[in-house]
């Protein structure tokens, strides 16, 4: 099944305890497109970058058939640029610079190839903008996945809350949506994040996994593995929806059995991610280094007991 995905195309710089980058390729589009470009096989990016953006990524991108007819180049503009810096514990992290350039001012275009596809995946973005890419949909997708982030919440609440409405799924990490439900517990945000619109929430606590929540009170939770060796989180969480989205494309099933699947293929995808800088390690993944993975994840969960009564 085909698969639209919209997000930021961008420069990084990171630094975490184990070195720094100068200017390298990332973006959450460039995350989710790379991840889920192992799974869904008619992919298409939305997305807009500047002319300083090399065009040898984006043929790298197509090459791995990820359709880029809707990444805009605008001329005499820069690429969106993000910069970041990790504590010692790697859960937590400082932005240093946020340079919207491009993105600031974007107005996503959907080619008419793109339309019809069944699955969307709204990257973090300006709330406005994912739901004109919604909008600008001449049918409405079989499922609509979004990630967001606390600085939405911050300046663009109104505009949040009439996206979230509009969505399937939403993607958040545990301290978003402990702020976006103004709840702790955090069975109780996914309930209230849920009468916001979703019908299905998915809540990531980092290095301790991923819990899936639907509107008929069921749960699931998706470990993390433990890593050896854990060298850059940026991106993790794109690159976990990818594997999320893409999994769910290629099987076009979206029952709640299906979504655990989806959830431990994102958890895997998400675990290669932070082994390397940047995109690195999501570049040269084979499908046997995945299923080992996914079989990595299956063990780790898996135990025997007999209750007796
Ligand atoms: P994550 O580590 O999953 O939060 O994603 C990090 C990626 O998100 C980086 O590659 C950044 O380029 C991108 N990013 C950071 N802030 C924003 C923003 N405000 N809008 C769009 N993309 C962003």
């Amino acid at each position: 099944m085909s698969l639209i995905t919209v997000g930021s195309v961008a420069f990084d710089a990171i630094e975490t305890p184990f070195g720094k980058t100068d200017k390298i390729i990332g973006g959450a589009g460039t995350y989710i497109a790379l991840s889920s470009s192992y799974f869904a096989k008619e992919q298409k990016l939305v997305s807009v970058v500047g002319d300083d953006f090399p065009s040898a990524t984006l043929e790298d991108l197509k090459a791995r058939g990820i359709d880029i007819e809707g990444i805009q180049i605008k001329k005499g503009e820069k690429t969106f640029f993000w910069s970041g810096k990790y504590h010692n514990d790697m859960n937590t992290r400082d932005t240093l610079v946020t340079e919207l350039n491009v993105l600031g001012e974007f107005d996503p275009v959907i080619p008419a190839s793109y339309q019809g596809a069944e699955f969307l995946m709204l990257g973090n973005l300006a709330p406005s903008v994912q739901k004109q890419v919604i909008e600008r949909l001449d049918k409405r997708p079989k499922l609509i996945a979004m990630d967001t982030m606390n600085f939405w919440m911050d300046i663009a609440w109104d505009d949040l809350m009439e996206t979230i409405k509009m969505v399937d799924v939403l993607i958040i990490n545990d301290e978003e949506a402990r702020q976006l439900s103004k709840e702790y517990s955090l069975a109780v945000a996914a309930k209230k994040i849920m009468a916001m619109g979703p019908r299905y929430v998915i809540i990531k606590k980092g290095e301790h996994g991923a819990l899936l929540f639907n509107n008929d009170n069921n749960v699931f939770f998706a470990p993390a593995l433990p890593l050896e060796s854990v060298f850059d989180p940026t991106g993790a969480g794109d690159t976990f929806a990818g594997g999320f989205i893409g999994y769910l494309a290629k099987t076009n099933d979206i029952t709640f059995e299906n979504m655990k699947r989806a959830v431990i293929t994102g958890s895997a995808m998400a675990s290669f991610c932070v082994e390397k800088f940047g995109t690195e390690r999501i570049e040269n993944l084979s499908e046997n280094d995945i299923n080992k993975r996914i079989m990595e994840f299956v063990n780790l969960a898996q135990f025997e007991i007999e209750i007796n009564n």
